[in-house]
């Protein structure tokens, strides 16, 4: 086992920019230990003025639309400019499979040996809100490191998307073109989220069908109303492969930024964002200590039992585990 580091190691490594230090702050912060906890609280508290200062990216889409593929362009696109970029991954799938969509080593190939990229998979095996915190976090310590752009990318196949949506100031959205279902199974709220979407893959004779869906997206997108910043989504056309569109996608999210910067957007967003972590966290604490709680445990079963088999209305139910009536 690794000897531990103390406080103080763990702050000015990450400080410096040292990415060894910066992973094995991100394993304590992933650690579902107590003495871990209070440790990564520390190091979170003491970084915290030196956060902030990047642009924090979301991307999705369903598996096989893309997404590592363009992250490796559009990542090395940015880094061939000096740019210091952080990805992350929120992956559904590794809590319940211990598998993952998104954290296998052999995506990424170039951005993983890139010194201007730091990547960093999901854990796996907590809940997916729990994972989400975890991700919230690594986001200020890739910050605190010196990471100016974070991607934060997950598969758009279920509730990871909204928590994404909730972490970073541009959420980017995938999507095939000519793949039949029109909404290939996003959810309309999902688009709804997005501040711009990609169809990709728009080559190799697939470019035809990549406009026509520019089109109907297009015109999906103007039955939603406008946001209340004043942005409207767009859509891009990209092929990563032949490295088309990837200048276009970031254009689109600087010119995002300037406007929501200027207009007061940005920041008022962020701030909302830390309100929504900090509930969120009394949401879920409070649940975790209900369900810890001996009492609850103890007759939760029957209680359930007494629900299920209609002898008692759900509210009963739960009013006799919050105050035992
Ligand atoms: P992910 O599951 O969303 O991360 O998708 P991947 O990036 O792994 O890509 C899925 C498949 O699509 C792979 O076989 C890629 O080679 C292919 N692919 C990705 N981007 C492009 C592109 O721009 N053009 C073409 N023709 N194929 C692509």
């Amino acid at each position: 086992m690794q000897k531990r580091l103390s406080k103080i190691e763990y702050i000015d490594g990450i400080l410096k920019g040292d990415r060894v230090i910066l992973s094995r702050a991100i394993t304590l912060i992933e650690s579902q230990l107590n003495t871990d906890r209070v440790l990564s609280q520390e190091v979170l508290e003491a970084i915290l003025p030196h956060t902030g200062n990047s642009l924090r990216i979301g991307i999705t889409g369903v598996p096989g639309v893309g997404k590592s593929t363009f992250i490796e362009t559009f990542g090395k696109f940015l880094t061939s400019q000096q740019k210091k970029i952080a990805v992350l991954t929120v992956d559904p799938s590794s809590q319940i499979t211990k598998g993952s969509i998104l954290g296998d080593k052999t995506r990424m190939d170039e951005l993983s040996n890139d010194p201007f990229a730091y990547i960093r998979p999901s854990p796996a095996g907590s809940s997916l809100g729990g994972v989400a915190f975890k991700t919230r976090e690594s986001i200020l310590l890739c910050e605190a490191a010196g990471f100016e752009i974070i991607i934060v990318e997950t598969v758009g196949v279920g509730q990871s998307e909204t928590y994404i949506h909730g972490m970073v100031d541009f959420f980017l959205l995938l999507m095939l073109g000519g793949a039949g279902d029109e909404l290939q199974g996003i959810k309309r709220g999902i688009m709804e989220m997005a501040d711009g979407i990609v169809i990709t893959k728009a080559d190799s004779g697939n470019e035809a069908k990549a406009n026509l869906a520019k089109v109907e997206y297009e015109n999906a997108l103007h039955l939603y109303p406008r946001s209340a910043s004043g942005w409207y989504a767009e859509v891009l056309l990209c092929s990563a492969l032949e490295k088309n569109g990837i200048h276009e996608t970031w254009n689109l999210i600087q010119k995002h930024q300037q406007q929501l910067t200027e207009n007061g957007f940005f920041q008022q967003n962020r701030k909302r964002q830390t309100l929504d972590w900090m509930f969120q966290f009394i949401r879920q604490t409070l649940e975790e200590n209900f369900y810890q709680n001996p009492s609850v445990a103890n007759k939760l079963d029957a209680v359930k039992q007494a629900v299920e088999s209609g002898k008692i209305l759900p509210i009963q139910g739960a009013l006799d585990l919050l105050y035992g009536n």
